[in-house]
């Protein structure tokens, strides 16, 4: 078993930690903390074990990892239409690569806990008026006003309460016969179904129900099957809030473990991965896989340091290298890293996320993405791994499953003059249900190629 030194959930206290804000009242602070230490973790050690294994046989080269939603969740978000979507286009995506690439798809929603977002900057000035930084819901409020950015503690125990009810309708729509092969056709959102990616995957929907049809007609018992009738759907969020998730740590006593309790996967953002900083302090020590964004000025030495401190035993699934270079560096930057870790004998998974790195300011003033763009970074992902002799093991998404409008292109050919109408994002621009169908078709042929 890993040895964890002198490793507790609370050792993160005693590095430099970044991006954690400023609580002008510790009481409260540490009431909340203490409220939530005695609430049940949202997650249990089996599933931990059980998303592992899948991320093992991804790093293996046996699956493919698929993980995508919000940038940031919102406590605004209420009523089923906002999991519901996402969670319907995550699945409908896993089906088109599952189908291209016949090879299992690992479903991992940015959900149920995406809260913290990590600033570039502290504060934002708008008309001469300065202000704290929005931080996420879990810290303090988007609206451009001085009472809702002040940090207030009481919001960890509303990001927990929104965590579980969003917990808890994802496993009702795994489980509970929304997600049965079966029902394929229904997947598809209204505003999707009359456009090329409706039509495109109505054809692929009827050959699995024809599949199906003529499996069981061969005498294939699909009732006795349960992975036609259900899913396996995990969630991730960026580790970024340590109070909350050192609040939410167990111990499990049958591993005799420690584990984070807020949500199976954990990662840390780009800001926030230094290695004698807090927050790969306190991931080092919890039992669940853990993800590490890299962008485009990560060097391999960092990368293979950071593996020795997160992965010391180099256990297949449990570390998730997040590369986000940008579509013009990735074929400079992320060859020598795969080149790096590779000759090491290291064996993480590799994910890569094209939005970070190609974000960009419209002409009115939006922050957006480029679906060429997007495009063309993830075939930059795929080039590299080829070229290097490693695997690409997974794909990383901002995207929700609603009718919005943040990125541009795409077949809706979104300009910016578009962006206005539906620009719902507190955070970073999201692909659409229609756009994030697209990609997936798109990747569905570089796998088939
Ligand atoms: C994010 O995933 O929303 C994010 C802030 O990413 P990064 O750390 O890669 O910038
Ligand atoms: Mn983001």
């Amino acid at each position: 078993m890993q040895d964890l030194g002198n490793w507790t959930p609370s050792s993160w206290r005693a590095r430099p930690a970044l991006q954690l804000p400023a609580y002008a009242d510790d009481g409260a602070l540490r009431a909340a903390e203490q409220r939530l230490a005695t609430l049940p973790a949202l997650i249990f050690p089996g599933e931990i074990a059980q998303l592992r294994t899948r991320l093992g046989a991804v790093a293996r080269g046996e699956a493919f990892l698929l993980q995508g939603g919000d940038c940031a969740e919102s406590f605004d978000e209420v009523g089923q239409d906002a999991v519901e979507s996402t969670f319907r286009v995550i699945l409908q995506m896993a089906v088109v690569l599952t189908y291209a690439a016949a090879c299992p798809v690992v479903k991992l929603g940015r959900i149920a806990g995406q809260f913290a977002k990590p600033r570039s900057s502290d504060s934002e000035t708008v008309d001469g008026t300065t202000l704290p930084s929005y931080r996420g819901d879990i810290v303090n409020g988007s609206a451009f006003s001085a009472a809702a950015r002040l940090p207030d503690p009481a919001r960890l125990l509303t990001a927990y309460a929104h965590s579980t009810t969003t917990l808890n309708q994802l496993r009702a729509l795994a489980q509970g016969g929304f997600a049965d092969l079966h029902e394929v056709h229904r997947w598809t959102a209204d505003f999707v179904r009359t456009s090329p990616q409706g039509a495109r995957f109505a054809e692929l929907a009827d050959r699995i129900t024809e599949s199906l049809g003529f499996m069981e007609a061969c005498g294939f018992d699909a009732a006795r099957t349960p992975q036609l009738h259900a899913v396996e759907f995990y969630t991730s969020h960026e580790a970024l809030h340590l109070h909350y998730e050192q609040a939410l740590t167990r111990h499990d006593a049958r591993s005799g473990r420690w584990y984070g309790g807020s949500a199976h996967m954990l990662w840390l953002g780009e800001r926030t991965r230094q290695l004698e900083g807090a927050h790969i302090e306190y991931l080092r020590g919890i039992d669940n896989p853990v993800g590490v964004k890299l962008g485009p000025n990560a060097a391999a030495d960092d990368v293979l340091r950071l593996l020795d401190r997160l992965d010391p035993d180099n256990q297949p699934g449990r570390s998730v290298l997040i590369s986000r270079m940008g579509s013009d560096k990735v074929a400079e930057r992320l060859p020598p890293l795969l080149r790096a870790v590779r000759r090491a004998g290291r064996t993480p998974v590799w994910c890569c996320d094209p939005m970070h790195g190609n974000t960009v300011t419209a002409s009115n003033g939006y922050k957006t993405r480029d679906f060429e763009r997007i495009l063309g970074e993830m075939r930059g992902f795929f080039s590299a791994h080829a070229q290097e002799g490693t695997y690409a093991g997974g794909l990383h998404f901002e995207m929700t499953g609603q009718d919005v409008t943040e990125c541009r292109g795409g077949a809706q050919a979104l300009s910016d003059e578009g962006l206005a109408s539906r620009y719902r994002s507190a955070c970073d621009p999201r692909l659409n249900g229609s756009q994030s169908l697209e990609l997936a078709f798109q990747i569905a042929d570089v796998l088939k190629a």
